[in-house]
């Protein structure tokens, strides 16, 4: 049984340990097939269930179908770190729901949000999240995509690429270039419903742990001017807005993967015969497990400390999210590898849990920035402290 001492730390309010305690017994009873064969139709069963049981609620404000006035990053932590540790297929359908529609609560106009934050809070419509390109990952600020002003709206050429939801979402927020000024102020945000004529989002592409992930490509595409969401020549910012919220939410998921290889590597430990006593028994086992404790604990601490500041003291939280993420991410990989270790020959035969675990955690270090990005926000907040 997975360590859920956390819930009664200072961070979290009743409303919290209630959410946890409700979804756990949701995801006991909702989450039993661990089906990686159709991952398609494995997502969008998800994100009906998800929607059907209210947890897609505390994606969207409250006056648009949800829960919390503004997105409440501490709920978010809570249900992906939760989801995450019973199936990660169910935490990705959860976090693109929210990350697909972060940009329209934050700066989509009334109608925008009439017309798809309802449906993402019911499960009803996919969201998607379309920043990165084949030249440039990382480097946002140097996409090429451009969407370029005819009468009565926009038409988009370029592509995009390690889209999730790619292929499946009824929509994508997409962030193309506008042309106001080089580099990061000249990008804009628009809605893409996904029937648009010039979309192309049919090719696929397969990764080690299965989810709907597609390149994009827009060809002419043409999009009406209510298709633009924010400010024009803001939309980096905006992305950045968006990113800043879930990025802590990516760490609460690493959390989750992390607690869930503690928990098998424990049991199996306590188990499995070695010599006169069990794996348990051995120091060098019981090292693994102090240093697997460690991570799982430290993770935590980063990880609330950063949705609290954002939700209670209302601070930007951009270093301690980046701290988050980047240790909780880095970390869980060291714990799941641990984990495999102690389980020998079956952690890594196809279909026990901490093989899963060990595919599922790799990507999680590599998008919503890399651990190396972290870097370069923390050492920046850092120095800039130092600098003033
Ligand atoms: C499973 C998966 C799902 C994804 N889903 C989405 C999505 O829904 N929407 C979306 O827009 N994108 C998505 N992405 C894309 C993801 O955000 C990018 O892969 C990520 O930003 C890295 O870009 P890149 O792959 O082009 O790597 P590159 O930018 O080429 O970077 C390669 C490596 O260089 C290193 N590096 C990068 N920057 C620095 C730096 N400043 N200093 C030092 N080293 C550095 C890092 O180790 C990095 O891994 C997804 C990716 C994956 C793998």
């Amino acid at each position: 049984m997975a360590d859920r001492s956390f819930l009664a730390w200072p961070f979290f309010d009743d409303s919290h340990r209630r959410l946890a305690d409700d979804l756990e017994d949701w995801c006991r009873s909702e989450l039993t097939d661990q089906d990686e064969q159709d991952v398609d139709e494995a997502c969008r069963t998800l994100v009906r269930k998800l929607g059907e049981g209210g947890w897609l609620r505390y994606c969207v404000p409250a006056d648009h179908g949800g829960i919390h006035e503004n997105l409440d990053v501490r709920s978010l932590a809570l249900i992906r770190e939760t989801l995450a540790r019973h199936s990660g297929l169910a935490d990705f359908a959860f976090a693109m729901q929210g990350l697909g529609s972060g940009t329209i609560t934050l700066f989509g106009t009334e109608a925008q949000k009439q017309a798809y934050l309802p449906g993402v809070a019911r499960g009803e419509k996919i969201a998607a999240f379309a920043l990165t390109e084949p030249a440039s990952g990382s480097d946002v600020a140097s996409m090429e995509t451009a969407a370029e002003e005819i009468p009565g709206g926009y038409v988009v050429h370029g592509a995009k690429t390690y889209i999730s939801n790619g292929g499946i979402a009824d929509y994508y927020v997409l962030f193309a270039r506008t042309g106001e000024a080089p580099g990061s102020r000249g990008i804009s945000a628009f809605i893409v419903d996904r029937n648009t004529q010039g979309l192309d989002d049919s090719e696929r592409i397969r990764v080690i742990a299965p989810h709907p992930l597609a390149r994009l490509r827009f060809e002419g595409m043409q999009l009406p001017s209510t298709a633009l969401l924010g400010e024009r020549g803001r939309g980096f910012a905006h992305a950045m807005a968006t990113l800043d919220i879930f990025r802590t939410t990516v760490a609460a998921a690493a959390l989750g993967f992390a607690r869930h290889a503690l928990d098998e590597a424990t049991r199996r430990a306590m188990t499995r015969r070695l010599g006169s006593g069990t794996l348990a028994d051995n120091p060098i086992t019981q090292s693994k497990l102090a240093e697997m404790v460690l991570d799982v604990d430290a993770s935590a601490l980063l990880i609330y400390r950063a949705a609290w500041l954002r939700d209670v003291a209302g601070q930007r939280n951009s270093r301690e999210a980046a701290l988050a993420k980047l240790y909780a991410t880095d970390s869980a990989q060291s714990v799941i590898d641990k984990a495999v270790q102690i389980f020998g020959g079956l952690g890594v035969t196809h279909g026990v849990p901490v093989e899963r675990l060990y595919r599922e955690i790799r990507a999680l270090r590599i998008y919503e920035g890399a651990s190396e990005v972290q870097k370069v926000v923390i050492a920046r907040a850092h120095l800039a402290e130092y600098r003033q």
